[in-house]
């Protein structure tokens, strides 16, 4: 299934990282994203401003490649099963349908005996009164399938909130019970064709409104623990026969008996924002291990630098705070700020608040030190 002639679907910035790491293995790459404007079509030759289900387009990607892959879960999946396309696709058309449905998700993660919050599908938003009862409150409806960012999630304190709900959502509702967090970590397994499969190291992941704000190297967690997450990871990533990369998000909690415990949140089938750290901090990062799978280039285990790492997403807020509608940024803040390895600015037009629009790498001497860096550039990109 190997060759250098890959297919992306999707051309936002994972797509155009994952771009960049083909073509350094010299791959010819072409990715298809009904945005005109997304980061991948303004840098990038081969771009198709089509929808991911024009059946036409689709057909001139798979004619074109030996191999495509997605940046998204979201992409329609109907269409990918047909024969000639479905063994082009990597990951597999079952992974990419299984992990693009939370309720289809849960229950193969339930069968694969991980562990996770008590859950209910509710077809509508009258079967979320019952599902809550069950779950009980506090809890969350999440829309089944096309959510992402924290989008399509309703967040449901007592009877009283079911009201906000939408009567109906694409895939139907899954109701799920609010945990309290101590922390959320994300393991990204790469998994090659043969089965040989490693992971990297594991982030801590810090969110506001459900939106990823800020990831950190090494997690400061228990080593313990730590391996408890890329274990569990693996096991996931071998039960799904996943092809490619597996990230898998994790809940850490309370354990009943003292101690904590490690709850799954969800899956991605796919490089993950919690892994732009990798390009960084590890001497492989996410993207150069998909682009070396879909190019059959042995994967090596990826092994992390020294000191504490951060990255901080760059969201439309930004922009909004420094009067811009889009585009570059005013950097000047930078100056102050040498532990600023890098600043990821993905071109995207129209700044919306929480739209990702950027992100940016620290390095410091812990990692305590790192998201403290990083909150203090943020805060001073705010106020350039
Ligand atoms: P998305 O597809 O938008 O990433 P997630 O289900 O991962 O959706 O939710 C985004 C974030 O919202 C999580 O990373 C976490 O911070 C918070 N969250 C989601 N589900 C729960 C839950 N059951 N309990 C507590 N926090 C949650
Ligand atoms: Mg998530």
């Amino acid at each position: 299934m190997n060759g250098t002639r890959i297919g992306i679907l999707g051309g936002g910035q994972l797509g155009l990282m994952l771009a960049e790491s083909l073509l350094h293995l010299s791959a010819e790459v072409t990715t298809l994203d009904p945005d005109p404007e997304s980061p991948a079509a303004a840098r990038l030759a081969n771009t198709h401003a089509k929808a991911w289900n024009d059946l036409e387009a689709l057909a001139e990607l798979f004619g074109k490649c030996d191999q495509v892959t997605f940046d998204s879960e979201n992409v329609p999946s109907g269409p990918l099963s047909k024969p000639g396309w479905a063994e082009k696709l990597v990951p597999s058309h079952h992974v990419l349908s299984t992990t693009q449905d939370r309720a289809k998700e849960k229950s193969f993660l339930a069968s694969a005996g991980a562990p996770l919050a008590r859950w209910q599908a509710a077809a509508d938003a009258t079967a979320v009164k019952a599902a809550a009862a069950k779950v009980g409150y506090p809890c969350i409806a999440k829309s089944a399938l096309g959510g992402y960012d924290g989008k399509g999630q309703w967040r449901l304190s007592s009877e009283a909130d079911l009201a906000a709900l939408p009567g109906t959502v694409p895939g139907g509702f899954v109701v799920e019970e609010r945990l309290t967090l101590r922390t959320e970590l994300s393991c990204i397994v790469a998994r090659e064709e043969s089965g040989h499969a490693l992971t990297f190291p594991v982030f801590e992941n810090h969110h506001v409104d459900h939106v990823l704000d800020t990831t950190v190297v090494p997690a400061r967690v228990a080593p313990a623990l730590a391996e408890q997450a890329r274990t569990l990871a693996l096991r996931i990533a071998e039960a799904l026969g996943v092809v490619g990369l597996l990230t898998v998000e994790l809940f850490v909690c309370d354990a009943p008996g003292g101690g904590e415990r490690l709850v799954v949140n969800e899956l991605a089938p796919r490089t993950h924002n919690s892994g732009h750290v990798t390009r960084q901090c590890c001497t492989v990062s996410q993207f150069d291990a998909l682009a070396r799978i879909l190019c059959g280039v042995p994967l090596a285990s990826p092994r992390l630098h020294g000191g504490g790492w951060c990255m901080g997403n760059l969201l439309g807020d930004v922009w909004l705070a420094q009067g811009r509608t889009g585009g570059a940024l005013d950097l000047s803040a930078w100056a102050k700020f040498p532990e600023v390895v890098d600043v990821f600015l993905y071109g995207k037009t129209e700044a919306r608040p929480k739209r990702k629009m950027g992100h940016f790498v620290v390095r410091a001497s812990s990692a305590d030190e790192a998201l403290e860096r990083a909150r203090a550039f943020r805060q001073a990109l705010r106020g350039a």
